[in-house]
């Protein structure tokens, strides 16, 4: 049985992993369009503050790792599947025919139409590569201006503060963090971000990015550069032209600006695809012996019956495992695919899990303090609460974890809820008791 995985990242890996010890004779092969060794893109903002080396960031620490478990490593990037065939075409012409097929290729950063963004100075924060473009020009006093103020971007600015860059961050939604929380919360970790010194434009577009070369001005500079006198070189930088008219001065610019599914190779394959390659509860294609996982699955979410592109590490690691699972025949379900995010935005923290926003008639409760900097928005649909966000309420993650995740029947609790929101933990340890959620509350407590 040759099973072949394309993409080595952590779901290519961990697939990789899984199908070796469960199938010891099989063959496997990993596909892999990048020149280092497997590595972890969440890593790389401890590789921008200085805590991990780039060896730091690699997936597996032994060098013989991969052939010490007798997976072949095949560089190349995978150009087309002929599902008919069953063989994968690389751009360096090689063709590989497969039994089982993983596709696990991950996602690519959007590039947004912005005139200037093939400007010297201009990266995504994406690649190890991209690292290194970044850290050569982000050094202490660098005037940097992100674009894009998402879940990711908000992480690569923490990196970005740590270096002691004067940033700049501009969001084109009304808020930061839109797709992760409301407008006061969104405002809260503006406003902190602030404090601390960072520009902050919401609601705003960068319109062009230009490249600045600082001519001598005035009679007695340019008499001055005529006679031979200063610089020879004009000192270079990137003028960005914002949508609210102003003009930000940068020497690097980093485009953070969402991402999509990296499956373009699969266009007339026959592979069905939504945003992502669309899978079902056992993570396999409409394809039989086809099956995606990680940041390019639109993967089914038993929870909320729906398929759900969820580009984070944790979701990948869990349905690399469960399609390995099902690729050495050994029947696994994917329970449901993680909605959370748990942010620290410069020291603030914030989370949000599941249907944060509401669900069609539902009820909604809130609670801020702004001066403590702290915000709670609870989502109920019914006894159940679908969704919620906290600011600066990091001692009940684990029960908002619990209580979405867990769907579990608040009963009169949920009124009691509506009422005080930070009741949330007697809620849970009332109700999650008789439905099977003890472990998390219990973890909770031990805390
Ligand atoms: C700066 C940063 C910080 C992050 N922080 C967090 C975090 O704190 N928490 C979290 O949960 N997630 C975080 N993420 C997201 C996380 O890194 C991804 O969810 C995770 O990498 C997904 O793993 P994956 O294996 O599906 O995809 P990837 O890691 O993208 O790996 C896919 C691999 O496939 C390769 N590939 C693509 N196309 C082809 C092709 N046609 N042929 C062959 N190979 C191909 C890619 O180059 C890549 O090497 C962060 C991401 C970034 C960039």
């Amino acid at each position: 049985m040759h099973h072949v995985i394309l993409g080595a990242g952590p779901a290519g890996v961990i697939a990789a992993e899984t199908i070796r010890k469960h199938a010891p004779a099989d063959t496997i092969t990993l596909v892999g369009d990048e020149a280092e060794p497997p590595y972890s893109r969440m890593a790389i903002p401890y590789l921008l503050i200085g805590n991990v080396k780039e060896t730091g960031t690699y997936l597996r620490k032994s060098l013989t790792h991969y052939t010490d478990l007798r997976i072949d490593q095949v560089p190349g990037r995978a150009t087309t599947v002929d599902t008919q065939a069953r063989t994968v075409t690389l751009d360096n012409g090689k063709t590989l025919a497969f039994d089982k097929l993983l596709i696990a290729t991950g996602s690519h950063p959007v590039r947004p139409p912005i005139p200037g963004m093939d400007s010297p100075g201009v990266h995504p924060c994406w690649t190890l590569e991209d690292a290194r473009a970044i850290m050569a020009l982000a050094k202490p006093g660098a005037r940097v201006l992100q674009m894009g103020a998402g879940f990711i971007g908000c992480i690569i600015m923490e990196a970005l503060a740590a270096r002691g860059v004067e940033l700049s961050v501009v969001e084109m939604g009304d808020r930061m963090v839109p797709r992760m929380m409301g407008p006061t919360a969104g405002g809260m970790i503006r406003d902190w971000c602030e404090k601390k010194g960072v520009k902050v434009f919401t609601g705003t577009k960068v319109e062009a990015i230009e490249v600045a070369t600082n001519e001598p001005s005035g009679i007695v500079g340019k008499l001055a550069s005529a006679m031979g006198l200063g610089s020879s070189e004009p000192a270079k930088g990137l003028r960005v032209k914002l949508s609210g008219g102003q003009t930000v001065e940068a020497d690097l610019v980093i485009s953070a600006t969402g991402v999509r599914p990296a499956i373009g190779f699969l266009k007339d394959s026959g592979i069905t695809c939504l945003v992502g390659v669309l899978t079902d509860e056992h993570l396999q294609t409409n394809v039989p012996g086809i099956y995606a996982a990680g940041d390019c699955a639109e993967a089914f979410d038993k929870v909320s019956g729906k398929t759900i592109v969820s580009a984070i590490q944790p979701n990948a690691a869990e349905q690399a495992r469960v399609a390995a699972l099902n690729m050495v025949g050994q029947k696994a379900d994917l329970k449901g695919v993680t909605q959370i995010n748990v942010l620290d935005t410069l020291g603030l923290i914030s989370t949000s899990f599941g249907n944060w926003e509401g669900v069609a008639g539902g009820e909604h409760a809130e609670l801020t303090d702004k001066a403590g900097g702290r915000h709670l928005s609870l989502q109920f649909k019914d006894d159940v609460m679908v969704g919620c966000n906290s600011v600066g309420w990091t001692e009940h993650v684990g029960v908002m974890r619990g209580l979405v995740e867990g769907q579990v029947k608040l009963g009169e609790w949920k009124e009691r809820l509506m009422h005080d929101p930070t009741k949330l933990m007697d809620a849970y340890l009332a109700s999650a008791q008789g439905q099977g959620q003890w472990a998390g509350a219990a973890d909770e407590r031990r805390r």
